[in-house]
């Protein structure tokens, strides 16, 4: 294929989208036919990072929105080129989220006068290793282009808002005794009994649940893996309890890491890595105005994702897309027509 024709409706759109694989390292070509199109419409002006492409209304508008998701697809399960029946695209990255890159792209084409000035990320190496990922190279590059007031990545959501995302970390609590042979072990100190008391107190603890904006963040502290012990016959000296928190974003990094360290006070907790949420901020008017758009109650998110990355510049934002996250990634995965359209007829609403 030589161009992209955004003329297109959405869903096929989608499908042509989906046609051209990109899986993740391999988006150039993609990113190749979005960047010509974009070049291509009068309104945009369009800059470049390795293989996301970002394009802009300059109109000086009040507000600046960004909307923004990525281009690359985990790898294919035989299921490309894509299928449509029943009202249903079948193929690799249909919900996860060609569909909302086609939104996206319609909008941006077809949108020469937005009521806010739109700021749109297309992006590569979302579904690999954090530290490949477009968006976070572009935030380190070039953190203008990303500036808004309010941003929507059109993740699949099956399209309510879910807002935020809740911060993650990880801690070893490390316990340690005294190595003996296990026919005397009266000379030994036992490492993994003293890991009793930390599960103890973790089975108990309460988390919190955390309303922000209306969302209510339910946290979690739980261990999630334990390592021990030398051989059998051998009073161990050392174990280890891998700790989990998943915290609100009101939270920092440094607040939660307190959280742990508190319910865990007297032992040894050692921080592996955390990454902070991001806040939904859905009280900011460019928000607020989304969600009264949609139409449908707002849900927290629970996991972490590419929000947090515009939190970290200031940015609040949610996911909002027209995929079924559960179908993501397998080879069965699929998007209905239907909520492609919907996410492109409320999103032209509220950029007016
Ligand atoms: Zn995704």
């Amino acid at each position: 294929m030589d161009s992209l024709d955004l003329s297109l409706p959405a869903p096929e759109l989608t499908v042509v989208l989906s046609d051209v694989e990109s899986v993740s390292g391999s988006e150039t070509a993609l990113a190749d036919l979005v960047e010509s199109a974009l070049r291509d419409v009068p309104h945009l002006s369009v800059d470049r990072d390795g293989d996301t492409v970002v394009a802009r209304t300059s109109l000086g508008r009040a507000e600046r929105v960004v909307v923004a998701g990525h281009i690359d697809t985990v790898p294919l399960g035989d299921n490309l080129p894509c299928r449509v029946e029943h009202g249903r695209i079948h193929g690799c990255g249909t919900t996860d989220m060609k569909s909302g890159v086609a939104v996206a792209l319609r909008l941006a084409a077809h949108l020469p006068a937005p009521n806010r000035d739109v700021t749109y990320v297309f992006y590569d190496n979302e579904e690999v290793e954090a530290e490949k990922n477009g968006l976070g190279r572009v935030a380190r590059n070039s953190p203008d282009w990303l500036a808004g007031d309010f941003a929507v990545l059109m993740e699949p959501t099956n399209a309510t808002v879910e807002g935020g995302c809740q911060g993650t970390l990880r801690a070893d609590v490390v316990l340690r005794g005294h190595r003996s042979h296990s026919a005397r072990s009266w000379m030994g100190d036992n490492a993994v009994h003293a890991a009793g008391e930390v599960l103890r107190r973790l089975a108990s603890y309460e988390a919190e649940q955390v309303d922000i904006d209306g969302l209510v963040y339910r946290e979690g502290l739980n261990a999630v893996g334990i390592s021990g012990g030398v051989a059998g016959n051998v009073i161990p000296d050392e174990c280890v309890v891998t700790v989990n928190y998943r915290f609100a974003p009101s939270k920092s990094e440094d607040e939660a890491a307190a959280v742990v360290r508190q319910v865990l006070d007297g032992f040894d907790v050692q921080v592996s890595d955390s990454a902070p949420g991001a806040l939904p901020g859905l009280s900011h008017p460019a928000a607020a105005a989304f969600v009264a758009m949609v139409g449908r109650e707002p849900q927290p998110k629970f996991g972490w994702t590419d929000v947090a990355r515009f939190s970290a510049l200031g940015v609040p934002a949610v996911n909002y897309g027209p995929g079924d996250p559960s179908v993501a990634h397998q080879r069965e995965e699929y998007c209905d027509i239907a909520p492609i359209l919907e996410c492109e007829q409320r999103m032209t609403a509220w950029l007016g």
